[in-house]
């Protein structure tokens, strides 16, 4: 296919595709999904090699968020049945870190609902970053806990935060339609508040909120020009109990296109599968490791993923390794702050996801262990 070689050619120079190609891999048929794997596998393994990075998720206060995120098990009015507590104290989120460090994790992701962080969560989140520090030598701390003010990436960046995560989640044309509480415009802000304090830009998106192919085309152009390191990409999980619980759209077919288009306009960054893999991609989640170079390991913030043992035998099987701490994740050219020119856009026809309305609560298990519990946690 035509398409296919210009965008592994693309990838290859790290040149921006068109938002016509971008668009055509989304309308691309089942028939054509192994040639679209194979040719974004292709891109991946340029820059990242068969390496996977591990990342592991703490909760560091789950549920109670006075925001009202649409996709959010964590809302303003959830009816979710998820763990609701308030901050752990830094030696309970340092032992649930050390427990995903020691079943491989390179990066510990530091996560607490709400709008955005007071100076006094920033003190608090400090401790447990230098806490963690102290006690996994080499692990990359990432910081997750909203909209920042002045001066906060700064001071995150001076207590041994290595990066921060906000996720711009979906276009800024329908954005209004997820949240009404903070705007598109604020996340932006965040990503590039973090970015100049020199901290590691994460930001990606989410996928299956009853978007069009030319929103998610929007929101990963929107993130390629904000050039963060890594975009997690995470397939909604439609929790029983918020506005979005009967929006069961993507297949597994679906969720590895979107993955082919990410990496093909993000080539030389960690694309990261991130919440819903096991739930939307099932049994195809090793056809995943060819277009992602990293995953989460463990489980997510308020529902359990698949044993941490899976995950390992499922990389080890599909023939991928995962990352040491000894091993830089970036191609050296972003590790020494360079990044690729961006291109121009167009527009063009969709794919259509097939509707499913019925819930599938046999998918989606509520987390019950790990942090915030005195059970163990799954690592
Ligand atoms: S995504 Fe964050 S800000 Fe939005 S409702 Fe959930 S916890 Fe609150």
């Amino acid at each position: 296919m035509d398409l296919l070689k210009t965008l592994v050619d693309k990838g290859l120079r790290r040149e921006l595709p068109t938002r016509d190609e971008a668009l055509a891999v989304l309308a691309t048929s089942d028939d054509d999904l192994l040639d679209v794997v194979a040719a974004a596998g292709r891109v991946r393994r340029q820059w990242f090699g068969r390496r996977v990075k591990l990342n592991y998720l703490v909760n560091l206060k789950s549920g109670l968020c006075p925001e009202d995120c649409s996709y959010c098990s964590q809302r303003l009015g959830s009816e979710a049945e998820i763990l609701k507590y308030t901050w752990l104290k830094p030696e309970d989120a340092s032992k649930a870190a050390a427990a995903g460090v020691a079943g491989g994790a390179k990066r510990v992701c530091l996560v607490a609902s709400g709008r955005g962080p007071t100076d006094r969560d920033v003190d608090r989140v400090s401790q447990t970053i230098e806490a963690i520090k102290e006690t996994n030598e080499g692990v990359e701390v990432c910081a997750c806990l909203g909209l920042l003010s002045d001066g906060q990436a700064e001071r995150l960046r001076a207590a041994g935060a290595d990066a921060y995560n906000h996720n711009l989640n979906t276009s800024e044309g329908t954005y209004g339609d997820i949240t009404s509480t903070h705007t598109y415009a604020d996340r932006v802000d965040t990503v590039q508040k973090a970015h100049a304090a020199g901290l590691s830009a994460c930001s990606g998106l989410i996928a299956g909120m009853g978007e069009s192919d030319e929103d998610l085309v929007d929101v990963v152009f929107a993130l390629r020009e904000l050039d963060p390191d890594s975009v997690p990409v995470n397939f909604l999980i439609p929790f029983e109990g918020t506005p979005l619980a009967k929006e069961w759209n993507l297949t597994p077919q679906r969720a590895l296109r979107i993955l082919a288009m990410v990496r093909f306009v993000c080539p030389d960054v960690e694309v990261r599968l991130a919440g819903g893999r096991e739930v939307h991609l099932r049994s195809l989640q090793p056809l995943a490791l060819h277009l992602a170079n990293s995953i989460f390991l463990g489980d997510y913030l308020t529902s359990e993923g698949q044993a941490g043992q899976a995950d390992l035998d499922m990389i080890a099987d599909a023939g991928f390794e995962v990352e040491g701490t000894d091993q830089v994740t970036l191609p050296e050219h972003r590790v020494e702050g360079g990044c690729a020119p961006c291109g121009d856009s167009g527009g063009s026809a969709c794919a259509t996801p097939e509707p499913r309305t019925e819930a599938r609560t046999d998918l989606v298990a509520m987390r019950r262990r790990g942090a915030g519990t005195d059970l163990a946690p799954n690592a």
